[in-house]
């Protein structure tokens, strides 16, 4: 569908959230900001499918930043928020932070941030100062509801920001407790991956009325992520990753494992193959986390093993490569991993080890996905071969490597 939307300042963004856009550099507005920003401008509810990389965050921070100013209220009150976003992890309810900070640095509006995992005696101390933006984590803004340390009767609007993913990790009851707590007259913008039948049934209990947007379908099939599969037996796995990670000369390369234990092992084997590598995942506490993805980020640590729920949310700019150790249950996690690469612009490989347990797990993928994921053969070799042969001799080989595509069920059925 082409666009009429040039430019930020075409959308009506008030004049300081400009000049915060034009301070990042941004130079025009991503899909779903074109989409979103009108509608939420406007005060209604919103339905929004977009996934991390999108550009989701600033698509609902500017307008509300834009409402929040348009409309000052005279005097802000201690612990009572006006604008409320929830997130299911403590890394995108940082993400979400850094976001309405960046784009309201120009504008009287304070943020404060509450998640899980920490003490909350600071988080007690620095909510003794009015806020008007509050971002936070469901269990820690009960937890601080019930001291009353916060009170969410003025809320007039509330952000559910990856609603698939809070109700995944189980958040549904701390949900309708909270919005047991918000005001009925208030503006609700939800943001989730995709629109599954929950998340319908979620929207019609929480939105009154909402319109709805989805980028999800585009930013499925990004061109700009080369995607492949290896066939490859369990135990040759971590061989094979090696050996791409060495051959390939792969500088930062996030890993996804389906358990916590799995990343820890993987992250302990890869050290012990000279390759930095660092796990990320639920057990870990915020502390080891957050030096994690520093190290990570900094190129200290080459590979950082993760778990899905603890990858989430993770801002790594321009990704270049991402690692399916084992593909995911839920198929639309696939979707999540791949996006964490080939962001805004850039180029990026999504590689997936697959054994022959898991092409169940593959074809669903491929019907979510709606293509094929192309096979490569190392050589004429399969993953399997490779894992099990000397690495060095194969140094070139990514670059003479065939691929060719299998016959999948939505390849045949052209779907
Ligand atoms: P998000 O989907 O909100 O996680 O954003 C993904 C990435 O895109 C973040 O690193 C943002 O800083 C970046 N981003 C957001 N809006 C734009 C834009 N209009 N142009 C370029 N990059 C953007």
């Amino acid at each position: 569908m082409p666009s009429e939307v040039q430019a930020f300042a075409d959308l009506g963004l008030a004049d300081p959230l400009l000049r915060a856009i034009s301070d990042t550099g941004y130079t025009a507005p991503t899909q779903i900001q074109e989409q979103a920003i009108p509608k939420v401008m406007d005060g209604g509810d919103l339905l929004a499918a977009a996934q991390t990389g999108t550009g989701k965050t600033a698509g609902f921070t500017l307008p509300v930043l834009h409402r929040l100013i348009s409309d000052p209220i005279t005097k802000r009150r201690v612990g009572t928020p006006r604008c409320l976003v929830l997130v299911p992890t403590r890394e995108l309810a940082i993400q979400v932070d850094a976001s309405v900070k960046t784009y309201s640095k120009h504008v009287p509006i304070r943020t404060e941030l509450v998640f899980g995992g920490v003490s909350i005696n600071r988080q007690i101390a620095a909510l003794k100062k009015p806020v008007d933006i509050l971002i936070a984590t469901p269990g820690r803004l009960l937890d601080l509801v019930g001291q009353h340390h916060i009170h969410l009767s003025k809320v007039e609007i509330l952000v559910l920001d990856e609603a698939d993913r809070m109700l995944d990790m189980g958040f549904i009851r701390d949900m309708k407790r909270i919005m047991a707590l918000v005001p009925k007259t208030r503006q609700t913008l939800l943001f989730s991956a995709t629109f599954s039948n929950e998340i319908r049934k979620l929207a019609t209990t929480f939105l009154s009325n909402p319109q709805e947007v989805s980028v999800a379908r585009r930013n499925t099939a990004s061109e700009l992520v080369e995607q492949s599969v290896y066939w490859v037996d369990k135990p040759k796995k971590r061989a094979l990753v090696t050996h791409l990670i060495k051959t390939q000369q792969w500088s930062q390369v996030l890993i996804f494992t389906k358990t916590k234990h799995g990343a820890n092992r993987l992250a302990t084997q890869l050290n012990k193959d000279a390759i930095t590598a660092d796990a990320i995942h639920g057990n870990k506490s915020q502390t080891a986390r957050t030096r994690a993805l520093a190290d990570f980020k900094s190129g200290k640590v080459q590979v950082l093993v993760a778990t899905d729920i603890a990858a989430r949310g993770l801002d790594i700019k321009a990704l270049p490569h991402v690692i399916n150790y084992e593909l995911p249950h839920v198929a639309e996690d696939y979707v999540h991993r791949i996006g964490r690469t080939g962001r805004a612009g850039s180029t990026g490989t999504a590689v997936s080890l697959v054994d022959a347990n898991e092409l169940p797990l593959l074809k669903a993928i491929e019907r979510v996905i709606k293509r094929a994921i192309p096979t490569v053969e190392l050589d004429g070799h399969t993953g399997h071969e490779i894992a099990a042969s000397a690495p060095e001799k194969r140094t070139r080989s990514k670059k003479r490597s065939r691929t060719r595509r299998r016959k999948s069920p939505a390849a045949q059925s052209g779907s």
